[in-house]
């Protein structure tokens, strides 16, 4: 087993820091500042293939493995947490869905749109009433009308859907409820009776904007459906599993970006006549930091390493969300400590970073969603037996 990342990895990741630190980490703090996303960088993000990491050349993408994906999420999310989060869910949310399950002429009309660096891509699952508990909760609905689906409801917390000019949503198709009710439906944000609302008004991740979007009476037609009826909520759960890698690299990348300020201010800032990195209990907090975030970022990899190689990646993915998120809040609060008054400064790219680390622990599955999704697999192998370590 080989634990360095390839070669092609590596220069890849090397182009992407250096893009990342001339075209992103510039804009972090005024994207925060006025809400809007460094779209000059996303613009140039094609030619990286970061638009469409995991598309298809022949539709504008990169068709990279998933290792490759979470670098690219990492390194942008290490510089800024709105651009990691946009990107991130573009990816995963916004094409993943069409580039797994849609038909060739889905493909062919919306990938090259969607990983053009014109537009960004969505997907709404959540609603004002119902977030981890989709299967139960999740109420707007598709009726088919003759060659029509006619959709009504409500989705809230939807990342990008101001930039989407088509979202993929879940609905329910059948009123008799089970996990056969859902379907997933190609929406276009430009039809009539589709109303997207203002702005959350968020603690973080302040230039990836989240909307709430209505639906009344929005007619799409029969061949907007994405992948086969009434499979919506197993496609739901898939895209979650994947999505949960990259929040786990989008968390990694924040603690690493949160790290490296701690450690540069521990070596310049003095107390007592000397660095601060000198003193033991500064250096105990480093030293927990770096163990803490190889930790992580290793689970990552793996998850990506068992989703490439076809195997079960469930409890894999659930694991390495939970522990990076989790890092990140802990890194992140040690930076700020670290930077002491300055830590708690707004000229200080720790309070940013802080802030935007927060959501990692909700978006994709709560922390408590993925304790119960890796609690359910370990006990079900041990019912099975199945007890060494995949
Ligand atoms: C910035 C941002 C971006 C987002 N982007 C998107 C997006 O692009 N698309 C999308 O569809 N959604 C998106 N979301 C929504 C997000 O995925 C949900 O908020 C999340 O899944 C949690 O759902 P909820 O807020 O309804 O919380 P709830 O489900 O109401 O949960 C509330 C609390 O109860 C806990 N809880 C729930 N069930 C259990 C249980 N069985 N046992 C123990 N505890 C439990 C939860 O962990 C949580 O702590 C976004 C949210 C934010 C804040």
């Amino acid at each position: 087993m080989d634990f360095e990342l390839p070669d092609d990895i590596k220069m890849f990741q090397r182009a992407l820091r250096d893009f990342c630190e001339a075209e992103i980490k510039p804009h972090a703090s005024h994207a925060d500042e006025s809400g809007e996303l460094p779209w000059n960088a996303i613009h140039k993000m094609p030619a990286l293939g970061l638009t469409g990491l995991q598309v298809d050349e022949e539709y504008g993408g990169a068709g990279m493995d998933t290792i490759a994906a979470s670098v690219a999420v990492e390194e942008i999310g290490r510089v800024c947490g709105s651009t990691g989060l946009s990107i991130s869910a573009h990816n995963g949310l916004g094409c993943g869905p069409i580039a797994t399950w849609g038909t060739p002429e889905q493909k062919a009309r919306w990938l090259p749109v969607l990983t053009s660096g014109k537009v960004l891509g969505a997907l709404a699952l959540t609603e004002p009433q119902a977030g981890s508990d989709l299967l139960g909760g999740a109420q707007v609905s598709a009726v088919r009308e003759g060659d029509e689906w006619v959709i009504n409801g409500t989705k809230a917390w939807i990342t990008n859907v101001r930039f989407a000019p088509v979202i993929t949503v879940l609905v329910r198709t059948r009123p008799e409820g089970g996990s056969r009710s859902f379907s997933m439906l190609l929406v276009e944000t430009d039809r009539e009776g589709v109303t997207v609302h203002p702005p959350e008004k968020k603690m973080g991740l302040k230039a990836s904007p989240t909307h709430m979007i209505s639906f009344e009476n929005v007619r799409v037609p029969a061949e907007n459906l994405l992948g086969e009826e009434g499979r919506g909520f197993y496609m739901t759960m898939q895209t979650l599993d994947s999505g949960r890698i990259s929040i786990g690299a989008l968390s990694v990348g924040l603690a690493q970006g949160a790290f490296e300020e701690m450690v540069r201010y521990a070596q310049e800032r003095h107390a007592f006549g000397e660095p601060i990195a000198h003193k033991q209990l500064i250096q105990e907090k480093i030293a927990n930091a770096a163990v803490e975030i190889e930790a992580a970022r290793t689970l990552v990899y793996k998850a990506a390493w068992m989703k490439d190689a076809g195997k079960d990646y469930t409890k894999m993915a659930a694991i390495a969300k939970l522990k990076a998120s989790e890092v990140a809040e802990r890194v992140c609060f040690d930076a700020i400590q670290i930077h002491g008054s300055y830590g708690y400064s707004r000229e200080y790219p720790v309070e940013r970073i802080y802030r935007d680390q927060r959501l990692m622990q909700i978006g994709e599955g709560t922390s408590e969603i993925q304790r119960i999704v890796i609690a359910r697999r370990v006990l079900q192998e041990f019912e099975q037996g199945v007890l060494l370590p995949a």
